[in-house]
Formats: structure tokens, C-alpha cells, sequence
């Protein structure tokens, strides 16, 4: 390869790495985004003069054309609360792509060093189950009716165990014969990972599938990194790397604040293996919107915890004007943010930063939670599981051990949600029955406009 394009892949490569790092501060994650596009740009630009790549320009063309638009168009067109899905499913076609390189490479049945050939397979493996598994999140995630939760079978893991050995035993055939082995082998080699891919998701319920997208992320990434060796191409390298390390941590805390195991994640239904819940005592207290507002406009310190429903309704405006208003009456306004609350990671981050909130007034779960104490009012927009006080009560909750918010020690509690629905969870919140905690009925945006309004009336 040419130093010319050892240097343009050396900058897309620092590009990508310090856009993830500016991507750790919602200050800076805009800045981040752009700045590992323009190096994704600048190393498939460079591609092009790349010594190997010497002909099929056209149909390099029309495939950057054809999924460049198609990225392109659904990008912008879709919703926030969507985001999951889309992103399973565009990851799943790095994954595919990578996995793709591997069949080429291996199709061509040329001399390969063994080491190579070995990370080929093990990309190929990695690949097609990160391709096929995204699939299938995708739909589950979409909601589509056939995979909508768990499909579990007697003796499914055994099943899917057996079908690993099989696939990894093949795959290691392939990597350590040279170039003897047959093409019916490799064709069922892919066949089988990609088949594992959909048996190892299939048994996950949609409500795990963040986690085994991020979980995806990784694979995807270790699966262009090894490819990267294959093809030497270190700009691919090391995307492949910072992403396959990016998501391994990204899964990490995720599973850690929901206080599960990955594997927990991975074998077992959530929920499945909890006992009796506790029983929930007291009842539901409603309250009507002009109360709330003469109830936050008269207190000293409010703290807003914006959850799920205030994306499902783009509250996010509203809630900031009338936050606005109460600033200017001298309330103290602050948000807590709790790490999965919505439901990606940074979810509510990329809310309140869309709708202009400034990040010094928005506290991460640990600076916060002893503040509640102190705070007249805790106002919950459409967040549920992550308030829930079971959590550090039931051991044979589904939720118990994750750290939550304290909205239930501040003096007033104000629950904005549409009606009796439950969180992500499927569990009876118990902060709804607490004596301190009324609920505010309605549609997170349209309650949020009657907030400001009896405000302003005030
Ligand atoms: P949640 O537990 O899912 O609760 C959302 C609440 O919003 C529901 O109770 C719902 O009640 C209400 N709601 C829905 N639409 C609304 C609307 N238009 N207006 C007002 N309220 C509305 O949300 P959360 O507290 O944010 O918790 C997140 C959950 O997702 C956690 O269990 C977490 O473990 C899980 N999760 C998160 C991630 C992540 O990365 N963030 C990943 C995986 C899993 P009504 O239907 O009655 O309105």
C-alpha cells in the first residue's frame, strides 16, 4: 500500500477515535458524530486510490449511491423512540458486511498465512451472528407480530449449544486446512453461523434487546477488525477495534445498571426466575394540573426526572419552557438523568440537549440522589422503572439491586403519565401508591403545555 493512503487511513483512524471520546460529553457528542463521519468519509475516499482496488468502480458507486440514500432517508425520517431499531438494524449490516469480506476471501481459496485465515473464520463466525441476531432484534424491537417475545423450547440452549460446537468445529476445519476444504463445507459453515445467530436471539424477549444490540455492536466490530487483518487495512482495523470495545463496555454498563449479569441477559427470560412480587399498599392519589403548577411554582427546588414516556411524547420542549418559567420565579430547577432511563443509553441526554436544556442543570444518577432530600417537589415525566422504590426493597423483583432514582424522598412527588400503564419492566411501580406522590394524568406534552399555562396564570 502506498504511504499516501497509509496516511489518509492513519487520520480517519485518529478522526474516529477522538470522535468517540468527544462522544463521552453530551457537550461535545455532536462535534464527536461529525467528526468520525468525515473520517468514515475520508477512508472510503481514500479506498479509492488504494493499490488493490482497481476496478468494479461503478458497482462501488452504485453500492455507496444505494445504501448512502437509503441510510440517508431513513435516517432523518426516523423517530426518536425507533432509534433502537435502527440501529440493530444498521448494525447488523456492518456485521453482514464483514462476514461478506470473510465468504469472499475465503470463496477465492488463495494461500492465506494461518493466522489470517484463522481471523477470517473467526470474523466470518462473528460476523453472520451479528448479522443474523440484529435481524432478528430488529423485528422484535418493530414489534413485528411472529417475533414478538420469547420463543423458548424444551431443550433450547442444549440445542443451541450443539449447533455452536458444530459451527465452531467447522469453522476451525476451515481455518486449519489450508485450502482443502470444500465449498459445500463453507456455504454450510455461513449457513449454520447465520442460523445461530437467529436460535441464540429468538429465545430474548424485546425488553433485553437493547442490551444484545450493544452486545451486537461489539461482535460487529471484532468482525471488522479481524477482517481488517485479512485484507491489512488498518483504518478497518481500527474501527473494527473501537467499536467491538466500545460496545463490550457499552453492554457492560448497561447490564450493570440494570443490576443484571449479561449472561443473565443471554439465557434467561427477564423476570422468569423470580418468586411472589411484594404487595403494593395504599392507593393512587390523582392531582389536577393547576394544583401541580401553584405546588412547583411555590417551591424552593424542583428536580425533574424525565424517563421513556417523555420521549414516546416529545415533551422535551415544553418541559423546558416551563422550566424556564419557574427559573424566573427563582425556583431552583434541576434534572436526573438516570443511566437507562428512555431506552438506549444517553437517550434523555439527546432529548434535553435537543430542546436547548443546559447541561449544567442536568445531574447524572450518583451527584444527585442525595439531593432529593431537599427538594419540595420531584416531578416524573413519563419515567417509571427507574423511580420504582421495590427495586432496593424485593429480592424477588425482576428490577431489585438496580440503582434508582430517590424521587420518593423528596417532600412532593408528581407522577406525569398517560394512565394505569406499567414501565418496561411489566411491574406495579410502588412510588404511585406512597402518600407524598399524586398522579398527574395525560399525555407528557399536553400536560406539560396545561403546566405553563396555569403558570403563567398564576
Ligand atoms: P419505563 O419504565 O419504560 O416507563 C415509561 C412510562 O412512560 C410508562 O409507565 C408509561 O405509562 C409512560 N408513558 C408512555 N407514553 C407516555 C406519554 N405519551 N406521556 C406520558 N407518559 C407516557 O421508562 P423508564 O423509567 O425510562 O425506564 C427505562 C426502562 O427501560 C428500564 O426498565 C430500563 O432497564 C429499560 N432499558 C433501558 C435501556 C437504556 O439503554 N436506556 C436499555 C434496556 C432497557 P403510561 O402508559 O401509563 O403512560
Amino acid at each position: 500500500m502506498n504511504l499516501f493512503v497509509e496516511i489518509f487511513y492513519l487520520a480517519a483512524a485518529v478522526l474516529f477515535i477522538l470522535g468517540l471520546k468527544q462522544m463521552a460529553s453530551p457537550v461535545t457528542a455532536r462535534r464527536g458524530i461529525v467528526w468520525a463521519g468525515v473520517g468514515m468519509v475520508l477512508a472510503t475516499l481514500i479506498t479509492f486510490v488504494h493499490p488493490s482496488v482497481n476496478s468494479n468502480y461503478l458497482l462501488i458507486f452504485i453500492g455507496i449511491a444505494v445504501g448512502g440514500g437509503i441510510a440517508w432517508k431513513t435516517g432523518k425520517a426516523v423517530a426518536m423512540t425507533d432509534m433502537p431499531q435502527m440501529i440493530a438494524l444498521y448494525n447488523g449490516m456492518g456485521g453482514g458486511a464483514a462476514a461478506a469480506i470473510a465468504a469472499v476471501e475465503l470463496i477465492k481459496q488463495h494461500e492465506m498465512d494461518p493466522t489470517v485465515q484463522l481471523l477470517a473464520v473467526f470474523g466470518a463466525l462473528i460476523g453472520s451472528v451479528a448479522f443474523s441476531g440484529s435481524l432478528i432484534a430488529f423485528g422484535k424491537l418493530q414489534g413485528i407480530k411472529q417475533l414478538r417475545g420469547a420463543f423458548r423450547f424444551h431443550n433450547q440452549q442444549r440445542i443451541n449449544a450443539g449447533l455452536f460446537i458444530v459451527v465452531a468445529w467447522m469453522g476451525l476445519g476451515i481455518a486449519t486446512s489450508g485450502t482443502d476444504y470444500g465449498m459445500f463445507t463453507l456455504f454450510l459453515f455461513f449457513a449454520l453461523a447465520l442460523a445461530f445467530g437467529v436460535m441464540m436471539t429468538l429465545p430474548i424477549g424485546g425488553a433485553d434487546m437493547p442490551v444484545v444490540i450493544s452486545l451486537y455492536n461489539a461482535f460487529t466490530g471484532l468482525a471488522v477488525g479481524f477482517e481488517g487483518y485479512v485484507l491489512d487495512n488498518p483504518a478497518m482495523m481500527i474501527a473494527g477495534i473501537v467499536v467491538g470495545s466500545a460496545g463490550t463496555l457499552l453492554t457492560q454498563l448497561m447490564a450493570k445498571a440494570m443490576n443484571r449479569p449479561i449472561t443473565n441477559v443471554l439465557f434467561s427470560n427477564f423476570g422468569e426466575t423470580m418468586g411472589e412480587a411484594q404487595e403494593v399498599s395504599g392507593s393512587m392519589k390523582a392531582i389536577e394540573s393547576p394544583d401541580a403548577a401553584i405546588m412547583m411554582a411555590f417551591a424552593e427546588k424542583v428536580i425533574i426526572i424525565p424517563g421513556y414516556g417523555m420521549a414516546v411524547a416529545q415533551a422535551q420542549h415544553k418541559i423546558w419552557e416551563m422550566t424556564k418559567q419557574l427559573q424566573e420565579r427563582g425556583v431552583t430547577v434541576k434534572f436526573a438523568i438516570h443511566p437507562v432511563a428512555g431506552r438506549m443509553p444517553g437517550h434523555m441526554n439527546v432529548l434535553l440537549a435537543e430542546a436547548g436544556v443546559p447541561y449544567d442543570i442536568i445531574y447524572d444518577l450518583d451527584e444527585i440522589n442525595e439531593e432529593f432530600k431537599t427538594a419540595d417537589v420531584a416531578l416524573v415525566i413519563g419515567a417509571n422503572d427507574v423511580v420504582n422504590p421495590i427495586a432496593r426493597t424485593d429480592p424477588n423483583s425482576p428490577i431489585y439491586g438496580m440503582p434508582i432514582l430517590n424521587a420518593d424522598y423528596a417532600k412532593n412527588v408528581i407522577v406525569v403519565k398517560r394512565g394505569q400503564g406499567a414501565g418496561f419492566s411489566g411491574i406495579e411501580n410502588h412510588l404511585f401508591f406512597a402518600d407524598n406522590c399524586r398522579m398527574l394524568y395525560g399525555d407528557g406534552q399536553a400536560v406539560a403545555s396545561e403546566l405553563i399555562a396555569n403558570m403563567k396564570e398564576l
